[in-house]
């Protein structure tokens, strides 16, 4: 009788723990199925490498990784932690401070894709003197690291010989993400004669997030303006805290002006910066323009007309207006349906290849769904020709047709920074899963 007083209500707990377990499992497993089916197997970043014979099963990486709420990171398979959504992971690394049996190592890419990384000394200087590297394109991602090593780069740009000369820069900074946003606030307190180049807005990979992403950060501090407090804050409240900076401080970047070369100075230590606008002579170059590279262009007439973009910014903006999206990738994908949802929009989704296998059941599902009831237009091994002011020419099975249209939304992916890089003489090493 006492018995089976303490047996039931451990039998229930036992029951109760094994069948949320069970639920744990399945849901992870499905996310990793998801991923394989995506191919977003890969890690973009820093990630954790699990050694399964060590793992205990206690979950706390799980548990610890900040990402988690928002996507499938890591899950539960069989008893042990596994990476299911590999292309969610951004490198946070609060798995390996949680795991009490130090079963996880942080690296960088994977057996089968290697990842480019640029070596670059503790002071950020490359092997190529006068050029430095910092933020997420030096192999470190997350915010904070990134503000910390534009200030630590520019500090060391500063003790440099040959700075304050009339006929040129000191520095030239490529990119305004939070690296680049930081070092030229370095710059300007410094007193440093320099120029911010961004091919796009402030913000870099922050300006890309989801609309109302949780954005986890640590405090970091800001020359100039002291000290950024966030913890947990969104995307569009860290942006426009980073606004209102530029604002106060006057910080001017060459917005919409892309870096296409760095080469040696004809004379002494120092560079040219060639760009899509304007050529800078300068003593050194700061690197922060992260990983995600440069979106990749149709190259095809009209491409140059305003009315083509390269990622959706707010799909209120398309209301009424006949939108072409070009891509068969998650982002071309949920760019599609969400200005299918706006009212009065046509739209019109082309994609090179036969079917959307890059992107996630979910937006597939999405996309099908909308095609279905005619409430957007998909057009597989389709190719744009020619872009006009009214309208677009999309080729498919060799017959070339004319279509009215307001706006182009091209989602291609991105060329990484690796050739650019080589380029300039920047020795990079690519890493197959190691630290
Ligand atoms: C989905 C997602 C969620 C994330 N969430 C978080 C989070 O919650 N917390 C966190 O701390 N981190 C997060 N991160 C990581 C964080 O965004 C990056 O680590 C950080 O933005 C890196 O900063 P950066 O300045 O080095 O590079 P970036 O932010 O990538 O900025 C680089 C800039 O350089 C510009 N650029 C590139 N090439 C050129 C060129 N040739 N000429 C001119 N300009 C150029 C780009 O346009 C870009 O603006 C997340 C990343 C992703 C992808
Ligand atoms: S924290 Fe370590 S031991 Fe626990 S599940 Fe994760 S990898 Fe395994």
């Amino acid at each position: 009788m006492l018995l089976s007083l303490y047996a039931i209500p451990v039998i229930a707990l036992l029951a109760l723990y094994l069948r949320s377990r069970a639920a744990r499992e399945r849901s992870a497993f499905q996310a990793m199925e998801e991923a394989l089916a995506a191919s977003m197997t890969e890690p973009p970043t820093l990630h954790p490498s699990i050694d399964l014979t060590k793992c205990i099963g206690c979950r706390s990486c799980v548990q610890a990784c900040p990402e988690q709420h928002s996507h499938a990171v890591l899950g539960m398979i069989r008893g042990k932690a596994r990476l299911v959504g590999p292309s969610n992971c951004i490198g946070h690394g609060a798995c390996k401070v949680a795991c009490p049996v130090d079963a996880i190592e942080l690296v960088f890419g994977t057996e089968k894709r290697g990842i480019d990384i640029p070596l670059v000394k503790p002071d950020f200087e490359t092997n190529v003197p006068g050029i430095f590297i910092a933020g997420e394109l030096g192999g470190m991602g997350l915010i904070r690291n990134a503000v910390e090593q534009g200030k630590q780069a520019v500090a060391s740009i500063s003790r440099l010989d040959g700075l304050g000369r009339s006929d040129r820069h000191d520095v030239v900074i490529v990119g305004a993400g939070p690296a680049g946003f930081a070092a030229s606030l370095g710059a300007m307190q410094a007193k440093l004669r320099f120029v911010t180049i961004e091919q796009d807005t402030l913000g870099g990979t922050v300006a890309h997030f989801p609309r109302g992403k949780l954005v986890m950060t640590q405090p970091a501090e800001l020359p100039i303006v002291g000290k950024m407090k966030f913890t947990e804050t969104t995307k569009e409240k860290l942006l426009e805290f980073w606004q209102g900076v530029a604002g106060k401080t006057r910080l001017k970047v060459n917005y919409e002006e892309r870096v296409t070369g760095i080469t040696p100075a004809s004379t002494g230590a120092g560079f040219t910066v060639t760009t899509t606008k304007s050529s800078y002579e300068t003593r050194a170059v700061l690197l922060t323009i992260g990983r995600r590279g440069t979106p990749r262009q149709l190259g095809v007439p009209g491409e140059a007309l305003s009315k083509v973009v390269y990622r959706l910014i707010d799909a209120e903006q398309y209301r009424g207006m006949k939108v072409l999206v070009v891509g068969g990738g998650d982002s071309a994908l949920e760019a599609a349906h969400s200005i299918a949802d706006q009212p009065g929009t046509e739209v019109i989704l082309s994609y090179r290849s036969a079917a959307f296998t890059r992107a996630k059941p979910k937006n597939r599902d999405k996309v099908e769904a909308y095609a279905r009831e005619g409430r957007l237009r998909v057009v597989l091994n389709s190719s744009v020709k020619e872009i006009h002011e009214d309208a677009v020419l999309i080729e498919q099975n060799g017959k070339v047709a004319r279509v009215a249209n307001d706006a182009v939304i091209v989602s291609a992916g991105g060329i990484l920074p690796t050739g650019f890089l080589k380029e300039a003489g920047i020795t990079v090493e690519t890493k197959y899963g190691t630290a």
